[in-house]
């Protein structure tokens, strides 16, 4: 029954060039328990066998199938209320996460939405399923996060509404760098 949502949003960042083959992953929360693609799925072709069911804060057998960004993906819900998660690497705001250590503009109206979005991991360890802390610290006050050389963390009541700040994002941050290669 999840396996339609986990698909559509999947699909659409694989579409969108946000994931490559193996890389991004989607979790949603089950009380204590969370729902999350399997380490190295592909998020374009997801089958009801990437769908890995375990704790929130505990192991079980099927904890080593989980995604690689399992650990981030715990702590944010032992610390937000997020219901859902997508974790996915679009091109313009990884570019700007090297740069900046927030992605805000005043001249694009849409950041009233997003507000300013925090670049976290500057100066620290920035391998899968790092920086845990600081990224769900960060989600405690905003819907996403970029992570300094790697890519976005969003959350929502629903992997649709998380997927929906990580192409705001990226459609935004695409822009800022097209203003900046023209000095704007
Ligand atoms: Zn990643």
């Amino acid at each position: 029954m999840f396996l339609t949502q986990f698909q559509k949003v999947g699909q659409a960042l694989f579409q969108r060039g946000m994931v490559s083959s193996q890389s991004g992953n989607l979790s949603i929360r089950m009380g204590d328990r969370l729902i999350i693609t399997r380490r190295g799925s592909n998020l374009g072709a997801l089958q009801e066998k990437d769908l890995i069911e375990t704790g929130i804060n505990r192991n079980d057998r099927a904890t080593p199938l989980a995604s690689i960004e399992l650990p981030v993906h715990r702590s944010i819900y032992q610390t937000t209320q997020a219901r859902a998660i997508v974790h996915a690497h679009p091109t313009h705001v990884v570019a700007l996460s090297m740069a900046e250590k927030e992605i805000f503009s005043d001249k694009l109206e849409v950041f009233y939405m997003l507000g300013k979005v925090p670049v976290v991991g500057w100066g620290m360890d920035v391998k899968p399923g790092a920086l845990s802390d600081v990224i769900s610290v960060a989600l405690q006050e905003h819907h996403i996060v970029a992570v300094h050389g790697h890519g976005t963390f969003a959350v929502g009541p629903i992997l649709d509404e998380a997927f929906n700040s990580t192409t705001l994002l990226e459609e935004c941050s695409e822009i800022l760098c097209l203003m900046k290669s023209m000095r704007i």
